[in-house]
């Protein structure tokens, strides 16, 4: 599974700053997820706790924040949101446009460590 790999190196990540911070685990995790990233919240969910069986992360909450794919359309003249099928064309006028300015996040956005 495409995602255990990613969550993998998310939860090699976290491990890595609660361990030089001194924590004792971690309550959350915070992930910001394009809906271009090329993966899903359900399979993000379903890896997380294989991903950190047995690490200083098992058991944390996984908080997922999903971004918009939008692409900048010159002929509108706006950010048009697209889907996953996107298909180099603005939604709204068929422009041809492969202008992408969001969607493609996959990053750690906080993490909530225990140090008691
Ligand atoms: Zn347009």
């Amino acid at each position: 599974m495409h995602e255990l790999g990613l969550l993998t190196g998310v939860v090699t990540a976290v491990t890595q700053v609660a361990e030089s911070r001194g924590a004792t685990g971690v309550e959350k995790v915070g992930l910001r997820v394009g809906t271009m990233s090329g993966t899903h919240e359900e399979a993000l969910c379903g890896a997380w706790p294989l991903a950190t069986q047995g690490t200083l992360v098992d058991g944390a909450i996984l908080e997922i924040e999903t971004i918009q794919a939008q692409v900048w359309c010159p002929q509108c003249e706006a950010k048009q949101d697209i889907d996953e099928f996107f298909a180099l064309v603005c939604p709204q006028c068929s422009t041809p446009t492969g202008n992408l300015v969001s969607g493609k996040e996959f990053e750690v956005t906080f993490a909530d460590l225990r140090d008691n």
